[in-house]
């Protein structure tokens, strides 16, 4: 009885903790699974600067400020572009911006996919951008088929008139599942880092913040995203930031620095095996 007692015991802890303290891990993609060093976020904002200048016909001596108030302000500079009355095609500006980008400098990264692999928890990414920068990004990493699905610009500004998604290989969270209001106008664009974004996303992959783990190169995202409830990783920091639990220089250190994140999946080996063990201990 005693020795049952104590199994029972240990059943319920292992129980206990495997059920979780991480469910799901929520990734941005941007500076945050490739560092800073390509170069890709200074050619984006050249790329942004230049539509400003030559599709928008803003003056050129004052794009670049203005670039920096708007992402500052908005969350993207495009964001604040649409908020202060510019019209222009979301698809056509992200093709701009993103078509043109040195995406030759990303390559796979076999370590960090390896790392991804092992994770046992859910992996989604979050980002700003567009699918098809998205997808780019993740196929020139390598990580295409790392993650659950990727939470992007389309997913949180559905189009207006369509709904339909044919997104082929890589699974996207398609826009029905997601029960964001459509955009009342054309200006209204839902990004990182405002709380709406956040909480869009916690809704549309169908997550418990408490028990998930949000990486981000942004300060504010990650302000934002303590904000939500998340449990917060600034990454490309070795110093903390505010609302951050945890700072990564590199995404490469996560198993260092969140060895919690693989515990989980020990616990479960451990639970896999145990039946035999009770079963050992009531044969003797
Ligand atoms: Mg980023």
């Amino acid at each position: 009885m005693l020795l049952l007692g104590s199994l029972q015991r240990d059943m319920e802890r292992i129980t206990c903790s495997n059920g979780a303290k991480y469910e799901c891990l929520l990734f941005d993609m941007d500076d945050t699974l490739y560092p800073m060093s390509t170069g890709l976020n200074l050619a984006c904002r050249k790329n942004i600067q230049d539509y400003m200048l030559h599709h928008l016909q803003i003056e050129e001596s004052l794009v670049p400020k203005m670039c920096l108030e708007l992402y500052k302000e908005y969350g993207t500079t495009m964001a604040g572009l649409k908020a202060f009355g510019y019209e222009f095609d979301n698809d056509e500006f992200h093709a701009y911006v993103h078509g043109r980008l040195p995406y030759d400098t990303l390559k796979p990264d076999p370590l960090l996919r390896n790392l991804l692999l092992s994770m046992p928890q859910r992996k989604i990414i979050f980002t700003n951008a567009d699918k098809v920068h998205a997808a780019q990004v993740l196929s020139r990493l390598g990580l295409e088929d790392c993650f659950e699905g990727v939470i992007c610009f389309e997913t949180l500004n559905p189009p207006i008139e369509s709904e339909s998604n044919d997104d082929g290989e890589q699974v996207f969270f398609s826009d029905s599942e997601s029960d964001i209001d459509p955009p009342k106008s054309r200006t209204n664009i839902v990004c990182k880092p405002s709380l709406e974004a956040m909480e869009a996303a916690i809704r549309i992959a169908n997550i418990d913040p408490k028990k998930t783990v949000f990486f981000d190169d942004s300060v504010r995202n990650i302000a934002s995203g303590k904000a939500a409830g998340l449990h917060t990783v600034i990454v490309g920091s070795s110093t903390l930031v505010p609302g951050a639990d945890v700072a990564l220089s590199s995404i490469h250190n996560i198993k260092e620095a969140l060895p919690d994140i693989w515990e989980a999946k020990e616990e479960e080996q451990l639970e896999s095996v145990l039946p035999s063990a009770v079963e050992a201990v009531v044969l003797a």
